[in-house]
């Protein structure tokens, strides 16, 4: 385990740079569409090693896991809901094993993809669902839990208190938005990030912020308004490369290293302590954050 916590290392003053996009570089890796990449941490457990590996050598403080999709209700999708406990533990562990005693491990837990406006699901079984899966990361030797791409604030809140409740791990918990046509930013669910920033902050959650949706230039104006929101709480910014084109079909996002990492100074400015990317980043760019943040005390 780390020596410092996350948030202490951040209220010293450190910058911290967290890893890029983990579905991508699994279909580098071979993974097959319609696959479940969690099943990936116990069938094809070096490609996933050498991916966090990969986020270790580009300088990543912190990585993340292969377990976004590691609910129940999810891994049922697959047929896969009774092995809940061993592929996210498994997923963990690999992490962990490549993130040695320096680094944080940074479980990551994504939305379960049902909502409670639907009818599908209550608050009582989003918490059971993230109750079972951020235990058994923190049995596999997560430091945290990085509960992340949320847009609705029931489901956000109830996987913080699960988090809190049944773990002794640090909690993390970013949102995703969009930018509305008045140029405000809400999340799909139509949550604002002041909103978003006191409610997750007052469920428990260490650190706050925003992933995926966005390129970096949007990122800064997001966590403007979350800093202004919850003033005293560590803000986390993972950055798509750009916001995505279609080309023939396929999602390309645009941003290269280079102009990724020339922003990096924005968003500290604004308040962001922990940095790194999300759909369509890659090791090159996380060194290249990192050399930015590096060149910041320079
Ligand atoms: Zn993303």
């Amino acid at each position: 385990m780390a020596k410092q916590t996350i948030v202490e290392a951040v209220k010293a003053g450190r910058i911290l740079v967290s890893d890029g996009a983990w579905g991508t570089f699994l279909q580098k890796k071979g993974m097959q569409p319609g696959e479940c990449p969690e099943l990936w941490c116990v069938t094809h457990r070096d490609a996933v090693l050498d991916i966090a590996k990969g986020y270790v050598a580009a300088g990543s403080d912190m990585i993340e896991t292969d377990s976004f999709g590691g609910t129940r209700c999810k891994l049922e999708h697959f047929g896969l809901a009774a092995r809940t406990v061993e592929l996210n533990q498994a997923a963990a562990s690999i992490s962990r094993e490549a993130a040695g005693s320096d680094r944080w491990v940074i479980a990551s837990v994504g939305p379960t993809g049902m909502m409670t406006a639907m009818g599908d699901v209550t608050e009582a079984d989003f918490y059971a669902f993230f109750k079972e899966q951020v235990m058994a990361l923190e049995a596999g030797g997560a430091d945290a839990i990085c509960i992340e791409t949320m847009s609705a604030l029931d489901e956000s809140l109830a996987a913080i208190r699960a988090a809190r409740e049944n773990t002794g791990c640090e909690v993390i918990c970013t949102l995703t938005y969009e930018r509305t046509r008045q140029g405000t930013y809400r999340t799909m669910m139509g949550v604002a990030p002041a909103e978003a920033a006191l409610a997750t902050v007052a469920a428990g959650a260490h650190i706050i912020g925003t992933n995926c949706g966005n390129g970096m230039d949007r990122m800064v104006d997001i966590v403007k308004e979350l800093k202004q929101a919850a003033p005293t709480t560590p803000i986390m910014v993972q950055a798509n490369a750009g916001l995505p084109k279609n080309v023939n079909g396929v999602d390309v996002f645009p941003e290269s290293p280079a102009e990724m990492a020339g922003l990096v100074a924005d968003l500290v400015a604004a308040g962001a302590v922990i940095i790194g990317g999300c759909c369509g980043t890659t090791p090159a760019h996380i060194a290249a954050l990192k050399q930015a943040v590096i060149n910041l005390k320079a």
